[in-house]
């Protein structure tokens, strides 16, 4: 099956106002119709709202980089729920960034309590997964990404991953300027669908698995050229409107 290419940028705490409005003005004119690739943007959650402006008539897509693993609404000081950012006009949404399981304690479990909400919501969530340095050098690699994705799995279900998207991205490689090389990188994404072609094939030959960790303009063809990479979750040559172009040019 032909999967159509990701090529998502994450802003994380990134950008002004007039920053993401610049960033945005000069990456709408360097994207056209393309059928074999869509560019995703995902910034603050502040500036959604004002991106998706500025992305009016264009083919770029919204995204956001977390949401709350409630539904409905309540009492929950601080949360932003997916029906809010559906309401703003994000297709998909980030979940179980590396930075959130590190710094902010996300367990496998809330990350699958977060899949699950962003999916009733009507959004596709990019499920993140990859090991650090330490589980690499220890030989526990494969280990750590198939438990990830098997939390998911164990409570959505793999009929969820007909409208999900996976990124293997390795803590080692995130903004560290230490790309993975695109047979390592491999080696995780053939891993992954296989994991899911066990449970159910079509769906696995469907899912896009996006590979992130300092992806740029000189390395992005190379990876996603490998026959499991189908595409880049970009976060610091994100910001880069003539980088992450590159990138997007390569992915189509
Ligand atoms: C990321 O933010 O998910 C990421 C991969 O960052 P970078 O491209 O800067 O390594």
């Amino acid at each position: 099956m032909t999967r159509k290419r990701l090529i998502a940028g994450n802003w994380k705490m990134h950008g002004s106002f007039a920053e993401s409005r610049q960033l945005v003005a000069a990456l709408r004119d360097g994207v056209g119709a393309e059928d074999r690739a869509l560019m995703l943007l995902c910034p603050p959650y502040v500036y959604l709202n004002a991106v998706r402006d500025w992305l009016q008539g264009s083919n770029i897509a919204l995204g956001a980089q977390d949401l709350s693993d409630r539904s409905g609404t309540g009492a929950f000081t601080g949360e932003v729920s997916g029906a809010m950012l559906r309401d703003l006009g994000c297709t998909h949404v980030i979940v179980g960034h590396s930075e959130r399981r590190a710094l902010y304690d996300e367990s496998d479990a809330v990350v699958a309590s977060k899949f699950k909400a962003a999916q009733q919501a009507g959004l596709i969530p990019v499920l993140c997964v990859g090991e650090t340095l330490e589980q690499r050098e220890a030989g526990h690699t494969q280990a750590t990404v198939q438990r990830q994705v098997a939390a998911v799995i164990d409570a959505a279900g793999v009929a969820a991953f007909g409208k999900a998207v996976i990124a293997y991205e390795p803590v080692w490689a995130i903004g560290t300027g230490r790309t993975a090389t695109p047979e390592q990188a491999e080696e995780v994404h053939a891993l992954i669908r296989a994991m899911i072609a066990e449970r159910d094939a079509t769906i696995a030959s469907g899912l896009p698995i996006l590979y992130g960790g300092s992806v740029k303009g000189a390395n992005a063809r190379s990876l996603f050229a490998m026959k499991d990479i189908d595409g880049g979750l970009v976060g610091g040559a994100s910001l880069v409107a003539t980088e992450f172009l590159e990138i997007f040019r390569a992915g189509i």
